[in-house]
Order: structure tokens, then C-alpha cells, then sequence
């Protein structure tokens, strides 16, 4: 029978919460390594068509048991999102941003036909799982809580279509800091017979189905001595990203002297990275006023090398939520190694350098910000 009521967005007052019986010890943070531990429990909440979200649950981390003809696990009906919580000096859960990868996780679930939810609910959820999970949150700089949201199409069927039912859940996973012992720049592989995303594509949205594609090409460069590959499109060669990291140069025009940070746009083809969103913008606040011009536009791998070789090539580094910034020693194009601004005694340029150190200062609210949400 039809349903007479509209179906409902996601509640947080109708949560239930159950304990797990057997609370794991966290783990010596010195020992954790990225995505392989996780907290005691999960958050998930379920939708159907006919009904919209139904109450939200937090319950022990467990096993999901879903028929082999669910619809995720042949077309891909997938997408996520990855955003941290910190533990600040006064002891409170900190998320960074969290209203962004809302909005991203939404943009996402919109482009594969999966539900849409109210932002603010999911937040306040996240914040309560969040605190709940708080002992596994290591309280020391460079750790943190990554937390994991997801959205999955549930519908029993192998018929292509818009699901009928979707889950949603949440898990964390307690993570040490990227660079354990100080910076160490990495180099690079220009990928030249891959490409990641394209004009028209679904490259801007965090799908699944984005990056299984993705691994042979970092093989491929690892095989070759690079710790990551370089995206590039098009005949021109334009940079895009690194790895799943967005690339940031700092270079001095060639006509002016004039000292540009210069990260691609949002073209569609570019993941909208929350770190670069807030790189662009501590850019704008810290380095404009020291001359710095702030320019998002297409940059391409020969002007790269033709900076480099000028000396024009200040730094270059990707920027993400699990490094914050990965400087960029060298990048192997064309047969050769384009040097991106570090002498061999430095594992980061200064840019970089001080854009951790600003995100930082933020993340663990060591300075009270907008950016920071208080769980
Ligand atoms: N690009 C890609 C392809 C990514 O997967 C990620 C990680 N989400 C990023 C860039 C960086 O995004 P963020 O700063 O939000 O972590």
C-alpha cells in the first residue's frame, strides 16, 4: 500500500544508541597505520523511497550482510566522504569543516541517484558518534580520528536503475600523522596514458567507482621509483592532481616577477578538496598581504618544466585531508625529472610549511576559528 506520509529526513532526535559488550583497548598510537583500525561502534541510518531516512542508529561495529544482487556491488552505487576529528588541549572533539564535506557528500549522492539529506542533521549525528568514540582519539599533534562516511544503494536487483533504498553509515578509524619523523618530499610520475577525469565526467564528485581506476597508474609510478603519479589532461597537458591529492605550485611569473600559488579550477574535472578550499583561502588572508598573488587557472606541465628550468619554480606540493600538504621534490615527464624548488637538503618549501602549520593551528583549535566545530 502507499505510503500517506511524505517520507521524513534524517531525524537525530529518533537516534538509538547501542553499546558494544566488548570495548576494544585502543591501540599505542605509535603503532596505527592509516585505515586499518577501527572504533567500537558505527552509525547508520537507512532509506527507502517510501519512507525517506529512518531513525538513525549507533551500534556496534559489525559485519553488513547485504544480498549478492544488491545493486552497489554491480553498478557501483557508491560514494563517500573523509573528514578528521581532533582532540583540542581542553580536551574537546574538534571537527574541521565538517558543513563542506557535507555539501560535497550530498553533490556526490545527487550524481548517482542516491538520497540527499539535511546537512545539519547528519553533523549533529556524526558529532554525538563522534564523542562517543572520543577515547580512541589519541590526543597528541599530527592524530586524529578519521571519520568515514558513506552512502550505498541497497536494492536488491541487477536491473540499472535509481535505488529504492540506500544505508548510510559512519565509521572511524584512529590515524597518526602522515609524515611520523618531519616532511619528506615526494616524487612524481606524470601519468600520460591514463587520465583520471574529464570534462562532462563525475571526476568533481567522491564516487567509489573514481578510484579503483586509479591504482594501476600509482603502481605503475611506484614500480618506477615515484611515491605518486601526476595527473595531467588533455593534449596540453594541464595539471590536475596528485594521486587523490590536489597540486598547488608557487611559481614567479615570467614577465612580472610577480610570486603566484596556483592550484587548478574547479572545472569539473578537480575534486573540490576541502584542504584546498582552506588553503586558497589562508592563502588569501596571509600570503596576499605579503604579495602573493592567489590564482585558481589551468597550468600546464611545460610551463611547469619551463619554470623549473628558469628557476621561476618555487615549490609544489599536493594538499589533502591526510597529509594537509605533501611537498613535491620531482616530477619524471617526457623521460625527464622537472625539479620543483628543493634543494637536496629540504624535505618542504616554505609555503608548505607554513600552511600545515596555519591548518594545524585551526584543526586542533589552538586558535578558535568558523572552520573548527566543537562536538
Ligand atoms: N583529490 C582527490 C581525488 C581526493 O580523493 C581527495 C581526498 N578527498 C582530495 C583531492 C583532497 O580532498 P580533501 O582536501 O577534501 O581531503
Amino acid at each position: 500500500a502507499a505510503s500517506t506520509s511524505k517520507p521524513v529526513g534524517i531525524d537525530p532526535s529518533r537516534l538509538t544508541i547501542t553499546k558494544t559488550t566488548t570495548p576494544k583497548t585502543p591501540s599505542d598510537p605509535a603503532t596505527l597505520v592509516f585505515g586499518r583500525e577501527f572504533t567500537d561502534h558505527m552509525l547508520t541510518i537507512e532509506w527507502t523511497r517510501q519512507d525517506g531516512w529512518l531513525p538513525p542508529q549507533i551500534a556496534p561495529y559489525q559485519n553488513l550482510s547485504l544480498d549478492p544482487a544488491t545493486c552497489v556491488f554491480h553498478y557501483a552505487f557508491e560514494c563517500f566522504e573523509g573528514l578528521k576529528a581532533y582532540k583540542d588541549k581542553s580536551g574537546n572533539v574538534r571537527l574541521f569543516r565538517p558543513d563542506k564535506n557535507m555539501q560535497r557528500f550530498n553533490k556526490s549522492a545527487a550524481r548517482i541517484a542516491l538520497p540527499t539529506f539535511e546537512p545539519t542533521a547528519l553533523i549533529d549525528l556524526m558529532s554525538k558518534f563522534t564523542k562517543l568514540e572520543e577515547r580512541f582519539i589519541p590526543n597528541q599533534r599530527g592524530y586524529s580520528l578519521y571519520l568515514r562516511p558513506t552512502m550505498i544503494g541497497t536494492q536488491k536487483t541487477i536491473g540499472v536503475g535509481a535505488p529504492g533504498s540506500a544505508l548510510l553509515y559512519i565509521i572511524a578509524s584512529p590515524v597518526g600523522p602522515y609524515y611520523p619523523t618531519g616532511f619528506k618530499a615526494v616524487s612524481l610520475e606524470a601519468t600520460n596514458y591514463a587520465v583520471r577525469a574529464w570534462p562532462g565526467g563525475v571526476g568533481d564528485k567522491k564516487l567509489g567507482a573514481n578510484y579503483a581506476p586509479c591504482i594501476v597508474p600509482q603502481l605503475e609510478a611506484g614500480s618506477r621509483g615515484f611515491q605518486q603519479n601526476l595527473w595531467l589532461f588533455g593534449e596540453e597537458e594541464y595539471v590536475t592532481e596528485v594521486g587523490t591529492m590536489n597540486m598547488f605550485v608557487a611559481i614567479k611569473n615570467k614577465e612580472t616577477g610577480q610570486k603566484e600559488l596556483i592550484t587548478a579550477p574547479l572545472d569539473g574535472t578537480i575534486l573540490a578538496g576541502i584542504t584546498r578550499d582552506s588553503i586558497l583561502s589562508l592563502a588569501r588572508e596571509k600570503l596576499a598581504p605579503e604579495g602573493w598573488a592567489v590564482v585558481e587557472r589551468k597550468y600546464t606541465m611545460k610551463e611547469l618544466d619551463e619554470a623549473s628550468q628558469e628557476g621561476r619554480l618555487m615549490e609544489a606540493f599536493g594538499s589533502g585531508t591526510a597529509a594537509i600538504v605533501s611537498p613535491v621534490r620531482k616530477i619524471s615527464w617526457k623521460g625527464k625529472l622537472v625539479d620543483c624548488g628543493l634543494n637536496e637538503l629540504e624535505e618542504s618549501g616554505e609555503i608548505a610549511l607554513r600552511m600545515k602549520g596555519w591548518m594545524e593551528a585551526r584543526q586542533y583549535g589552538d586558535e578558535e576559528h568558523a572552520w573548527s566545530y566543537v562536538c
